[in-house]
């Protein structure tokens, strides 16, 4: 069996612990598992920043901007660091799909002590591509992570043509324009899904749309608080 991020063969020694576990396949080495870094201690409770302050400065600024404050959390699993860096560049611009694999666990796990007191019926909805970035890399990470969690998914949202939002600065992405449309209305709790929180822009704007259309709270749970 050979590691998902680094092709090193994984030896798994027999004890008794995992005998009676070996249909499940372990997807990741020890050293890869070691570089990635869980986010643990002290983070804003709106966006999952490290940092001692319960609300962090970024999300005071978010909370005067009422219509764009629009989700009630963040929760993240992973620091933004090398290794982490180094898997996500392979899972998506290389169109890995196996890969995405490596977090199943983790999301899963994290997913269930944050998002407990959802109800069953809540729905994840994943943030889409763009229709030419879905074709460049062959499928949208963000539906893979939806696709680990405990509550099911829906694929109300589309992206708009346009620019790439990474060419843009952070007061020009506040400016622009809500770059989704929605295809149906949900009236349930939703949790969007995606790989990296950044500025929260994209998802402030997901979740915009679907409290218009109906939706009482939106929650966001990405991999990634970069
Ligand atoms: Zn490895
Ligand atoms: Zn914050």
């Amino acid at each position: 069996m050979y590691c998902l991020a680094c092709q090193d063969e994984i030896i798994i020694q027999i004890t008794w612990a995992n005998l009676f576990q070996l249909s499940q396949p372990t997807a990741i080495c020890e050293e890869c598992a070691a570089g990635l870094k869980l986010l643990e201690g002290g983070r804003c409770k709106k966006c999952s920043r490290t940092t001692e302050e319960v609300i962090c400065s970024d999300c005071l600024f978010w909370e005067r901007q009422a219509e764009m404050n629009t989700i009630e959390f963040n929760y993240s699993v992973f620091v933004y660091n090398e290794k982490i860096q180094d898997i996500v560049a392979k899972w998506k611009y290389r169109g890995d799909y196996a890969l995405g694999e490596v977090f199943r666990d983790y999301v899963s796990r994290a997913f269930r002590k944050r998002f407990s007191f959802l109800n069953k019926e809540s729905l994840a909805v994943p943030i889409p591509l763009s229709t030419e970035r879905a074709m460049e890399r062959g499928f949208n990470q963000a539906y893979q992570l939806a696709d680990f969690l405990p509550i099911a998914s829906s694929n109300v949202l589309s992206r708009k043509h346009g620019e790439k939002q990474s060419k843009k600065s952070r007061m020009e992405r506040i400016a622009t324009e809500n770059p989704f449309f929605i295809r149906k209305s949900i009236n349930k709790a939703v949790v969007l899904v995606d790989d990296i929180y950044t500025t929260g822009t994209t998802l402030r704007h997901a979740a915009q749309l679907l409290k218009q259309h109906g939706c009482p709270n939106v929650y966001a749970f990405t991999l990634i608080r970069g």
